[in-house]
């Protein structure tokens, strides 16, 4: 007999309305659940609602698979999920890569992005003739063979490749896990091509699946306005700079906390011929924009791309300085008439909030800005409707007087 949960009355509206998330304070009662069962769930007065992966050690106690009644959660069903998260890519492939047919060996973007696409915690991400995949869930981990499967059936890659080595496994009671999923293990590098242009990829040891494939329009868009003198602040590989100088000639400063990330950024940079454009700073950046700003130091452009630093409401006041703190270093070290490019990935910070961050910034620096464009996720990243916890990147372009 298969699980139920019965959810306390009154909880049902957000499930209704789709979103995935039960959390555990809405549950009446649980039968015949262990962690990881697929179960059935009803509203207090017994009506079926959704069928969903139980996990008790977590505060999200269960995740929707469907809301749909007949629909069984078996192999055809990720089939399912997984053709509808490939009809939108297939879609945006042209977007994605202006080389043309014949480097389709080389592309790489987000095909599978969990709760939005529709499959909570699970993130697959394609580089090239590989997938990178994070099973970020209980639920999503006890499907990971039959998931790697139908990705080898759609996709026919060389391998798929586990990422798992993420912290928000511990709240499932997960532990962290690395390794070849399906097929070949990929090189220590892949050479991916983004807008035309080239990057090299750690997708085993580098952050996330190996590159913030989310910036990847927000790249092309930025780079209208980073000309002359650039600092490239959270530089990771250097993507952002790598634009700059091979599109505008710039000169690029990538400054970044991690050697590692930085000696990948170099390789880049000699990838597109434009090694000569470039300064690699490794050291902690609000230290580093301090110790500029000491000196008088000045810059045309200045890209802010720091990591998330809201992790929970409870630090949301104190990231909020560190966004504030950043973004008035920033002010205070372009010239007139420079550019900030300036983004949060913290999704517990909203785009307006952001926007009042960085207009108290600018105030505090005495530096007036116009807004030139709004940035977001790309498509590759996109928003279910019904989970607006799946927006989380939001960038701003300004120009300071
Ligand atoms: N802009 C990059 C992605 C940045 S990710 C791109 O387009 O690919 C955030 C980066 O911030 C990581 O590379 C991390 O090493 C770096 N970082 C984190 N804390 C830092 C700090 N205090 N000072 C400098 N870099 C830091």
């Amino acid at each position: 007999m298969s699980g139920k949960i019965f959810l306390k009355r009154g909880k049902e509206k957000p499930l209704r309305h789709h979103h995935p998330w039960i959390f555990s304070g809405a549950i009446q009662r649980v039968e015949n659940a262990n962690d990881g069962d697929t179960v059935d769930v009803f509203d207090a007065g017994g009506e079926w609602l959704a069928r969903a992966a139980y996990n008790a050690r977590s505060q999200i106690a269960a995740r929707v698979w469907t809301f749909e009644r007949d629909e069984q959660i078996d192999r055809e069903f990720f089939v399912r999920r997984i053709v509808g998260a490939k009809h939108l890519r297939t879609r945006l492939e042209e977007a994605i890569d202006v080389v043309g047919a014949n480097a389709l060996p080389l592309r790489a973007y987000r095909l599978v992005n969990a709760e939005s696409d529709f499959l909570p915690g699970v993130v697959i991400d394609r580089y090239g003739e590989f997938l990178v995949a994070q099973f970020l869930t209980l639920g999503a981990e006890l499907h990971k063979q039959t998931i790697a499967g139908v990705l080898q059936e759609q996709f026919g890659t060389r391998g798929i490749y586990e990422r798992s080595d993420v912290d928000v496994r511990k709240k499932e009671g997960l532990q962290e896990t690395t390794g070849v999923l399906w097929g070949a293990e990929p090189p220590g590098k892949i050479e991916i091509v983004e807008n035309d242009l080239r990057f090299w990829v750690d997708v085993k040891r580098g952050h996330k699946t190996g590159f913030y494939l989310d910036q990847r329009v927000n790249r092309l868009r930025a780079v209208s306005y980073l000309m002359g003198d650039v600092l490239n602040v959270f530089a990771y590989t250097g993507a952002f700079g790598v634009y700059a100088a091979k599109i505008n000639n710039a000169t690029v400063t990538n400054l970044d906390a991690s050697a590692s990330a930085l000696e990948l950024a170099r390789e880049n940079f000699a990838l597109n011929g434009v090694a000569e454009n470039a300064e690699f700073v490794t050291a902690d950046a609000f230290e580093k924009l301090r110790e500029y700003r000491g000196q008088g130091r000045k810059f045309d452009a200045i890209v802010l791309d720091p990591p998330k630093f809201v992790t929970s409401a409870a630090n949301l006041e104190r990231a909020t300085r560190g966004y504030k703190d950043l973004n008035l270093l920033a002010f205070q070290l372009l010239n007139p008439n420079g550019f900030l490019i300036t983004f949060s990935c913290s999704g517990l910070v909203s785009p307006d909030l952001f926007q009042k961050i960085v207009f108290g910034a600018s105030v505090d620096a005495k530096r007036d800005a116009q807004i030139v464009e709004k940035l977001g996720q790309s498509p590759d990243h996109p928003i279910g409707l019904h989970f607006p916890e799946g927006e989380y990147l939001k960038g701003l372009i300004l120009r300071v007087l």
